[in-house]
C-alpha cells in the first residue's frame, strides 16, 4: 500500500523524468499517463514480493543493471527508503540524468555508477554482494543471466521484468543457467491497466559462487550468449 506522501513523490519523480526526456531519449513513454502506468507502475511490480526475496541478515542491497531512465530503480527506491539501491548504466549521459533527478528529490538510498556489467561484476565491492538484481528491457534472458548472476549473493534472487511471451528465451538459457549455477524459483504474473496488459516478472535464484571468468569479456555475452 503506498502512503500519500509517498504518492507525490512518485509523481515528482515522473514529472522531473518526463522534463529529461524531452532533451534526452530515455524512453519512448513521453506523456504522463504513457509513462506513469507503463514505467513506474510496471517498475512497481516488485513492490508487493519485494520483502519475500530478501536472504541477508546484514544491510539490505538491490542492484539494477541497464537501469536507464531509471526503471525499476527510482519507483522502488522512493517507495522504500529503508532499502540501498545500486544503478548501473553504460551510458554517462544516462547516469548524468539521473544524478539530476536524485538530486532534486534528495534521494539518499540511491548510488549511481557508470559502467559496463561484464566489468563492474569484477569488482571486488560489487561482486557477490546483492541480495536482490533487477533488470528491465535490458537483452535476452542467457545474456541477463549473465550480467546479473555474479553481482548476486549466494541465495541472492535475479529480477527480470519479461512479456507473456519468453518460451524461446527459456530454451535458449538453459546452458547460462547451468553455467551460472542459478534456476528459475518463480514467474510472478501481474497486470497493468490501459492497454498495457499481463506481464511477468522472472525470478532465478543463485544456488553457488560463480566461476571467476564469468561475466566474460565486454561485448561477448551478447555477441556470443551461453
Ligand atoms: N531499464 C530501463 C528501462 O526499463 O526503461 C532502461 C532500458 S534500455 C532499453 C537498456 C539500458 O541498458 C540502456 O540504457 C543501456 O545503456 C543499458 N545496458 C545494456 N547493456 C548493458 C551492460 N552490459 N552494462 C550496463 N548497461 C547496459
Amino acid at each position: 500500500m503506498i502512503d500519500a506522501q509517498t504518492k507525490e513523490r512518485l509523481e515528482t519523480f515522473t514529472k522531473l523524468f518526463l522534463e529529461e526526456n524531452a532533451n534526452i531519449n530515455l524512453s519512448a513513454l513521453r506523456t504522463y499517463d504513457q509513462c506513469w502506468v507503463g514505467n513506474v507502475l510496471d517498475s512497481l511490480a516488485l513492490v508487493d514480493i519485494l520483502d519475500s526475496l530478501f536472504v541477508m541478515k546484514r544491510e539490505r542491497a538491490v542492484l539494477d543493471i541497464g537501469t536507464g531512465g531509471g526503471f525499476p530503480l527510482f519507483p522502488l527506491a522512493i517507495v522504500r527508503p529503508d532499502i540501498q539501491f545500486v544503478g548501473i548504466d553504460a551510458v554517462r549521459k544516462k547516469i548524468d540524468a539521473l544524478e539530476r533527478i536524485k538530486s532534486k528529490l534528495n534521494l539518499t538510498n540511491v548510488k549511481l555508477i557508470v559502467g559496463r556489467s561484464e566489468e563492474l561484476a569484477h569488482h571486488p565491492e560489487l561482486r557477490e554482494r546483492f541480495d536482490i538484481v533487477t533488470a528491465r528491457a535490458v537483452a535476452p534472458l542467457s545474456t541477463l543471466l549473465e550480467y546479473s548472476v555474479p553481482f548476486a549473493a549466494i541465495d541472492g534472487k535475479c529480477v527480470f521484468w519479461k512479456s507473456m511471451h519468453v518460451a524461446d528465451e527459456q530454451r535458449e538459457s538453459v546452458t547460462a543457467l547451468k553455467a551460472l549455477h542459478a534456476k528459475l524459483r518463480t514467474a510472478h504474473e501481474y497486470e497493468l491497466p490501459a492497454d498495457f496488459g499481463k506481464r511477468q516478472l522472472l525470478i532465478y535464484e543463485k544456488n553457488a559462487q560463480t566461476e571467476e571468468r564469468y561475466p566474460r569479456e565486454v561485448g561477448l555475452p551478447k555477441k556470443k550468449p551461453l
